[in-house]
């Protein structure tokens, strides 16, 4: 009673003193880290008051977003000599994989996210969240300003020592026009559930004693546009809904359905097997999906889309019931205008350094899909390898000189391993005896133009990183073991050879481990496409994909939520209520 009373009592001073409150809040969530706080809105020209800052002796780490790239980061991050500030627009991490399945109920909504106050909660590291999203960074300022989601959308600045943006990237719609006002998303959790209550929605409708059968058969054709693994999974799934569970449900509409998949390329999952794109097709095939492939959309109206037929021009349209996007990404807004800033306008995707810091800054990482890796060529500096590798100075490269400087020249410039690797060379001694012919390995003396020769065509083994959560999380805890281990590698550098300059980096550069890939296909199956382009396809990989997204989520909680979600499927099929 008395723990009421006060609460009561405090709770009244807030109520009516609420810039009070808010200013208390902000700062025990903090805990000081808050610069800049008001009530005012800079887009109505009223300014940001700066906050004094607290007296802190840890470095301020500001994270943008809690996707795969910000919530790996924060998994790892085990030094606690940083204060973290986490600021991200959604309060919780998603497993995007399955939001496929969210779109039907085969796995429920909840089950796929784990809130990141959960998952920060338990660090030994300094970690505070705010639910907002960043709006400007100002690199040369130190500076991100941000609007909360909450009510008025105020606004705040916030300081950074280093800057850690994950803030993942949008759906491009390639301004086909109609597309933002009539097609679904399938990106974020909020998009899955409009899908699900959108198809019970067309089946309901479809249902009504007043439409026409042409009108019944336009509620009932589901358009899916990108044959990508996100649009070949919903189609998938959808089709499995339909012929599993909605069926029973809605016989007098049931032959009435049509599910059709449109992709501008020849042909489905490009960045799979071939022989996974053609089961693919094949089995769409058989059940019906009509899988339209070297056909474009160019207009999207409410009820029809019209589609340009690449080869020939032609055009024709689709009346439609409902449409799913999913043709890949493009770049933020934020990201574009700070790209803007750093002198980074031409490029497309905002571009890092094999360190993951963002080109033309110095404590500003970029990981995710907002961001690629711009790989040094080594044709850029092949003078200064040369140089480094000649310790003799003699103007020539013996193989004992080579062979010293190769792990570093293999560490920096990891296209020269997958170079050697596609030509079955076991090292890059094979590739210098190449380009001299007949001698024999240990009397090899190269000059630079022999050397610039050999190793020409390396940098054609370059390729950007797929935008992938894999991809993504790898990021993650490689930069969070960094940054874990920044004092130690400051004094002691673990990194290859700076080639330009002297010494070494501090840090071995990020390489990405590819684990494998599935594309599921609906039907309990799924095609795996494993490193060594092992590929496998059937029931027997939809086993494996149960175990592997079981084991990948993120806590015990939604581990337990998905897999009695999988059974409750099993058991009893999907549930088609209406809320
Ligand atoms: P995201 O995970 O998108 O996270 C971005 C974060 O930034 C979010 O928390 C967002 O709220 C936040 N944010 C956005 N704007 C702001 C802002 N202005 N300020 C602050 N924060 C902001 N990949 C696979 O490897 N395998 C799969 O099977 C797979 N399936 C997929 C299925 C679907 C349906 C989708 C959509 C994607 C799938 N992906 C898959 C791709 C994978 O989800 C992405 O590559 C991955 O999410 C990228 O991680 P990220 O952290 O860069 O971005
Ligand atoms: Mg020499």
């Amino acid at each position: 009673m008395r723990n009421l009373n006060f609460y009561e009592k405090y709770s009244r001073t807030f109520r009516d003193n609420p810039l009070f409150s808010r200013f208390l809040v902000v700062f025990a969530v903090s805990g000081g880290g808050l610069v800049a706080y008001s009530e005012a809105n800079t887009q109505t020209g009223a300014k940001i008051d700066d906050l004094p800052v607290a007296d802190s002796q840890k470095k301020r780490v500001v994270v943008l977003g809690t996707g795969w790239a910000g919530t790996s980061f924060l998994k790892n991050l085990k030094n606690p000599s940083y204060e973290v500030q986490v600021i991200s627009p959604r309060n919780y991490f998603a497993f995007t994989p399955l939001l496929p399945s969210v779109t039907v109920g085969t796995v429920e909504a909840r089950s796929v996210v784990e809130p990141i106050r959960n998952i920060v909660k338990k660090k030994n590291v300094d970690v505070n969240y705010w639910e907002a999203e960043c709006y400007r960074i100002d690199a040369k300022n130190k500076k991100v300003y941000c609007r909360t989601s909450q009510g008025d959308k105020e606004e705040f600045a916030v300081d950074y020592d280093y800057l850690v943006v994950a803030m993942g990237a949008r759906v491009n719609t390639f301004n086909t026009p109609g597309v933002e006002e009539n097609c679904h998303y399938l990106k974020e959790v909020e998009d899955a559930q409009k899908i699900r209550r959108t198809v019970i929605d067309c089946f309901e409708k479809a249902s009504l004693p007043n439409l026409s059968v042409e009108e019944k058969k336009r509620v009932l054709q589901f358009v899916v546009v990108g044959g990508g693994p996100t649009g070949v999974e919903f189609a998938a799934e959808l089709h499995d809904f339909v012929s599993e569970d909605l069926v029973k449900l809605y016989p007098s509409v049931k032959d009435l359905v049509k599910i059709t998949l449109l992709e501008a390329t020849d042909h489905i999952l490009n960045m799979f097997d071939k022989r996974i794109t053609a089961f693919a097709e094949q089995k769409f095939h058989r059940d019906g999906i009509d899988l339209r492939t070297g056909e474009m959309v160019v207009k999207v109206s409410d009820k029809e889309m019209s589609t340009k037929v690449i080869k020939t021009g032609e055009i024709s349209t689709i009346p439609y019931g409902m449409a799913v996007w999913s043709t890949g990404i493009a770049t933020r807004p934020v990201v574009m205008d700070f790209m803007k800033q750093i002198g980074q306008a031409n490029r497309r995707v905002l571009a890092t350094d094999e360190w993951l810091r963002v080109e033309g800054t110095n404590s500003i990482y970029a990981l995710g899909d907002c961001a690629t890796i711009n790989q040094r060529k080594v044709m850029e500096d092949i003078s200064a390898i040369f140089k480094k590798a000649d310790k003799d100075n003699s103007g020539t490269l013996t193989v004992k000189e080579f062979q010293e400087a190769l792990d570093d020249i293999c560490d920096r410039y990891p296209q020269v391993q997958l170079y050697l690797n596609n030509k079955q060379m076991s090292s890059l001694v094979d590739l210098l005896k190449e380009s001299k012919g007949d001698v024999v390995k240990e009397s090899i003396e190269l000059n630079v133009e022999e050397f610039k020769s050999a190793l020409s065509q390396v940098d054609s083994q370059m390729k950007n990183l797929p935008a992938t959560a894999q991809v993504a999380a790898q990021q993650g805890s490689y930069l969070a073991d960094c940054f874990n281990r920044m004092e130690e590698c400051t004094n002691k550098p673990e990194g290859p050879l700076r080639f330009r300059e002297s010494g070494r980096h501090r840090f071995r550069p990020f390489r990405y481990k590819h684990l494998g890939q599935f594309a599921p296909l609906g039907g309990e199956q799924t095609a795996a496409q494993l490193p060594g382009d092992w590929v496998s396809i059937g029931h027997s990989s939809q086993w494996l994909w149960y175990s592997v997204y079981a084991s990948k989520q993120v806590s015990w909680r939604t581990r337990s939520l998905v897999v009695s979600d999988w059974m409750r499927r099993f058991i009893f099929g999907r549930d088609s209520s209406q809320i």
